[in-house]
């Protein structure tokens, strides 16, 4: 993979482009692929912004959201796109298969392929250029020094603003996370004299619950949440009909697994959702708890060190009890 950099200057000519991020986009997926997808118009190219499948409805405010595509919805119409594309930016992910159904068409492109990432342990053979940095808060922050670096910061509108923004708060779960560094202060400073209007952004991303939601929470941490004390760990897991009782939507999930590290002394949490096609885990740390690796050796998955997923095939109580067992083998970690 060729340093990023060497991507500036081949920009100036304009070409047909394609921006992917991961399945079901957080802010952080598709605050960056929008972002990048307005500089890129702006320097005369054509875009398409392509998601694997669906995405939460707290997202759908953010400008361009309406024009991305749905691989699961629109095969065709994203087909084409992607592979009419001279260009393919990949970007807050790091390998294919964290693009479901999508990654056979992205193997086989003869696109030029751009990673633009900040997770552990990229697949940096699949692209031809790009920047992979597990130090930065999240792709938002990535995509702003890609417009400044490449020359282009006159180029920042109040959308594009709106739309990194939107991603650093995701990713750093509002300033919180040891990841936020100075380097993100001084961007959101960049933002704010550009006329930012963060209070709006933040009720836009989570003052939006639909009562069923907020009842959903209560149901599932006063009868699916259990604390493991001996291991400062927790662990929540939500069965089918859970979902189907409070009528849960995508997105609907996102930030549950947060919960149960407010309880004193607990430094690690699991969460496990049934979905249709799989058992799907999240996890979260504080601290020196590394969850990437917990992902990567038992549960399929990965992300950063405090905070990754994963699957399974088993059934939710199967995948529940392997949680509870390979607990134990982290217990010197964990207390
Ligand atoms: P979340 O729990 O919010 O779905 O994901 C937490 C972090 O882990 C995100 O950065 C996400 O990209 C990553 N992640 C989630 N699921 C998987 C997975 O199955 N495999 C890998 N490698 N990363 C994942
Ligand atoms: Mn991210």
């Amino acid at each position: 993979m060729k340093a990023i950099t060497e991507v500036y200057p081949l920009l100036a000519t304009p070409a047909k482009i394609a921006v992917t991020t991961h399945q079901k986009p957080d802010p952080d997926a598709m605050g960056s692929s929008l972002a990048l997808c307005h500089l890129l118009r702006q320097l005369g190219h054509t875009v398409t912004v392509v998601s694997p499948t669906n995405w939460a409805d707290f997202l759908k405010w953010m400008p361009g959201a309406g024009e991305v595509i749905d691989f699961e919805a629109n095969r065709e119409k994203a087909t084409m796109a992607l592979k009419e594309a001279e260009w393919v930016f990949c970007l807050d992910y790091n390998h294919f298969d964290r693009t479901k159904n999508l990654a056979p068409l992205l193997r086989e492109l003869n696109a030029t392929k751009v990673l633009v990432d900040h997770h552990q342990q990229p697949d940096t053979a699949a692209f031809q250029y790009g920047i992979s940095d597990t130090g930065k808060s999240s792709t938002c922050e990535m995509i702003y020094d890609f417009i400044v670096e490449g020359g282009w910061s006159d180029k920042i509108t109040l959308d594009m603003a709106s739309c990194l923004y939107s991603g650093v708060i995701g990713d750093t779960g509002s300033f919180r996370f040891k990841a936020t560094k100075a380097s993100v202060h001084r961007m959101v400073a960049h933002l704010k004299d550009l006329g930012l209007n963060h209070t709006e952004i933040h009720e836009a991303l989570y003052d939006n619950f639909l009562e069923n939601r907020l009842r959903f929470i209560g149901h599932v941490l006063s009868n699916r949440m259990e604390v493991f004390y001996e291991y400062n760990a927790a662990l929540i897991s939500i069965t089918k009909g859970d979902l189907l009782r409070f009528n849960i939507k995508t997105g609907d999930t996102e930030g549950l697994v947060n919960y149960p590290l407010s309880i004193q002394g607990i430094k690690f949490a699991g969460l496990v959702i049934d979905r249709d096609e799989e058992r799907k885990w999240s996890f979260r740390s504080k601290g020196d708890f590394d969850v990437n690796t917990f992902a990567r050796l038992h549960f399929e998955g990965g992300g950063h060190f405090n905070a990754a997923g994963g699957r399974s095939s088993d059934a939710l109580d199967v995948t529940a009890q392997k949680f509870r067992n390979v607990l134990k083998e982290f217990e010197h970690q964990l207390t």
